[in-house]
C-alpha cells in the first residue's frame, strides 16, 4: 500500500493521537513528519524558551517512533511546500493530521487541504488539543461566547468529553526519507546557555508521569493553587501546550479519580475550562494577540519607558514579588499564574506600559508559550479583554505578596537580596530600618502609579464603548 504521512505539530505524543490512530488503523506504512515552519506570514515565531522545549520534545518524540522501528522526519521550511514535497517523494496518498486552532494554522491548514485534495491525496484531521471543537461550545442562537462562566456552564452541560485513544499496539513505518538532524536547528541556546538551569523533562512520559504526581494532591489543589512558594499546580502547561498530553486523557484521567468530586479537581477541570475558553476566543477573534478585543484600549496612552521595561524584564523593580516572579520566568522558563497576574498588572497599570510589551516578553520566555493563552490573559489583565478583570480593579503587589505568600518563601527563592529582610517587611523592604544593600529602591510610587493609570483610563472610558475586535 502507499504510504500515509502523519504530519506532527502540537501533538507530540503517540496516545491519544487521533492522526496517528487513524494512520495505523489504514494499514498504510506510515511517515511520520515534523515540519520547522518559521517564516510563516502571520504566524508568532517561537520563542527562545518555546524552541528549547521543542528541541527536547522533538527529541522525545523521535526515539518513542524509534522503539516501534521508525523514526521522525525533520524538515525545515514553508508548510505549504514542505508537506506536498515529501508526499511526492514517498508516493503518498494520504495525510492526517491533528488540528491547530491559531488564526495563521487554520488558513495554512485550509489551503493544504484544498491543494492536496486537488491532487487526490486523501486528508483527514482531528480534535486532539481541545475538549471540544471551538464551534462546538456556543450560545443558545449559535454565536461564540464572550464570557466564561456561561461558557463553562454550558461546556459542563454537553456531554463528556470524548475518551482518549491508546496509543497504536503497532506501527508499519514506510523506508524513512531524508531528514535533517535536530541539532542543525539550533533550538538550544549557545551564547549564553541561558536554559542552563532549566529543570523540566519535556516528553510524553514526563507529561505522564506529572500528571500523576499531580492526581496525587489535587485534593488540595483549591487551596495550594494561589500559593507561589508551594508546587501546588500541576505544572502541566508546557507539557499540554506542545501536545506531550492532551486535554481529554487529563480530564478522564481526574474524572475517574479517587478525588474527582473534591474541590481541588473541581478547580482544576474549571482551568482546562480556562484553556479552552481561551482557544476559542482566540479562533473567533483572529486579531486578539495584536489588538485590544474592547476598542477603546486601543486609544489609551501608553507611557513609553525602555528603562522601567527593561527593569521588569530583569526582576529589578524593586517590588520584591514581582521581582522574584520575572526572575523565576528567566531562570526556569514559567511562572506562577498568580504571579503572572501580579507581574503583568504592574507592567500595565502602574508602569503604565501596553501590555503587547509584556505579550512579547512573556511569549519569548515561556516554555509554554501559547497564542491563545498568553494573549487571552493579558487583555484579561489589562481589562481590554472579553470577559477581563475591569481595569479599575488595581492589584497592590505589596498586599498580593503579604497575602499569597505571607513568609515570603518565594520571594527569598528568586531574590536573594532580601534573604534576610524581617518577614515584616519582605514585601516592602524600602519601609525597613536597614534596607537591604544591594535591592533597588522601587521605580515606581504605587500610589502614584495608580493614580496615573486610572487617570489614564478615565481618558479613554469616555470614548463610548466599541464593539469587540471580531
Ligand atoms: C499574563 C499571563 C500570561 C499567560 N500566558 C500563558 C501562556 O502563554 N501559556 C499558558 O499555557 N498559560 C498562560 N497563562 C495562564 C496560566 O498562568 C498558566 O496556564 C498556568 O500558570 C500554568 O501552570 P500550571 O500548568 O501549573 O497550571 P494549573 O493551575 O495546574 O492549570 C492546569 C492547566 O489549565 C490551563 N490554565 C490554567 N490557568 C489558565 C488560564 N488563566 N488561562 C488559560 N489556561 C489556563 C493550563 O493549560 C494549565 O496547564 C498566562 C497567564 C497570565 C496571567
Amino acid at each position: 500500500m502507499k504510504p500515509i504521512i502523519v504530519w506532527f505539530r502540537r501533538d507530540l505524543r503517540l496516545a491519544d493521537n487521533p492522526a496517528l490512530s487513524f494512520a495505523a488503523k489504514s494499514g498504510r506504512p506510515v511517515v511520520c513528519l515534523y515540519i520547522l515552519d518559521d517564516d510563516a506570514p502571520g504566524e508568532w515565531k517561537w520563542g527562545g524558551a518555546a524552541r528549547w522545549w521543542l528541541h527536547h520534545s522533538l527529541a522525545a518524540l523521535d526515539q518513542s517512533l524509534c522503539r516501534h522501528g521508525g523514526g521522525l522526519v525533520l524538515r525545515r521550511g514553508r508548510a505549504g511546500k514542505i508537506l506536498p514535497a515529501v508526499i511526492e517523494e514517498t508516493g503518498a496518498e494520504a495525510a492526517a493530521w491533528n488540528r491547530c486552532y491559531e488564526p495563521y494554522a487554520v488558513a495554512r491548514d485550509t489551503a493544504l487541504k484544498q491543494q492536496l485534495a486537488g491532487g487526490k491525496i486523501d486528508v483527514q484531521s482531528f480534535n486532539a488539543s481541545l475538549l471540544f471543537e471551538p464551534w462546538e461550545v456556543a450560545t443558545k442562537d449559535g454565536k461564540p461566547f464572550r464570557v466564561f462562566t456561561p461558557f463553562w456552564n454550558a461546556l459542563r452541560g454537553k456531554s463528556e468529553p470524548g475518551k482518549p485513544h491508546p496509543a497504536p499496539r503497532k506501527l508499519a513505518f514506510h523506508a524513512k526519507p531524508e531528514s535533517e538532524t535536530l541539532s542543525d536547528w539550533k533550538l538550544l541556546p549557545a551564547k549564553p546557555n541561558w536554559a542552563k538551569n532549566f529543570d523540566w523533562t519535556p516528553g510524553e512520559t514526563a507529561a505522564r508521569r506529572a500528571l500523576s504526581s499531580f492526581l496525587g494532591d489535587i485534593s488540595h489543589y483549591a487551596t495550594m493553587r494561589d500559593i507561589p512558594g508551594r508546587d501546588g499546580t500541576s505544572q502541566l502547561s508546557p507539557h499540554l501546550n506542545w501536545g506531550e498530553i492532551g486535554p481529554r486523557q487529563i480530564w478522564h484521567a481526574v474524572k475517574s479519580h479517587a478525588h474527582a468530586r473534591s474541590d481541588g479537581a473541581q478547580a482544576f477541570l474549571k482551568e482546562l475550562g480556562w484553556r479552552e475558553f481561551c482557544s476559542q476566543l482566540l479562533f473567533h477573534n483572529p486579531n486578539l494577540p495584536d489588538s485590544a478585543f474592547d476598542a477603546r484600549f486601543n486609544h489609551f496612552p501608553w507611557r513609553r519607558s525602555e528603562k522601567d521595561f527593561t527593569a521588569w524584564t530583569r526582576g529589578r523593580t524593586g517590588i520584591p514579588i514581582v521581582d522574584a516572579g520575572m526572575r523565576q520566568l528567566w531562570q526556569t522558563g514559567w511562572m506562577h499564574n498568580r504571579v503572572r497576574m501580579i507581574t503583568a498588572s504592574l507592567l500595565i497599570k502602574h508602569l503604565g506600559i501596553h501590555w503587547k510589551r509584556g505579550e512579547e516578553w512573556f511569549w519569548d520566555t515561556l516554555v509554554d508559550a501559547g497564542l491563545a493563552n498568553n494573549a487571552a490573559n493579558w487583555q484579561w489583565v489589562a481589562g481590554s479583554g472579553a470577559d477581563a478583570a475591569p481595569f479599575f480593579r488595581i492589584f497592590n503587589p505589596v498586599l498580593q505578596g503579604q497575602k499569597f505568600d505571607p513568609g515570603g518563601d518565594y520571594v527569598r527563592r528568586y531574590v536573594p537580596e532580601l534573604k534576610n529582610v524581617p518577614d515584616r517587611y519582605i514585601h516592602h523592604p524600602w519601609d525597613a530600618p536597614t534596607p537591604p544593600p544591594d535591592y533597588p529602591p522601587p521605580i515606581v510610587d504605587l500610589d502614584q502609579g495608580r493614580m496615573r493609570a486610572l487617570e489614564s483610563f478615565r481618558s479613554i472610558s469616555k470614548v463610548e464603548a466599541l464593539p469587540g475586535d471580531i
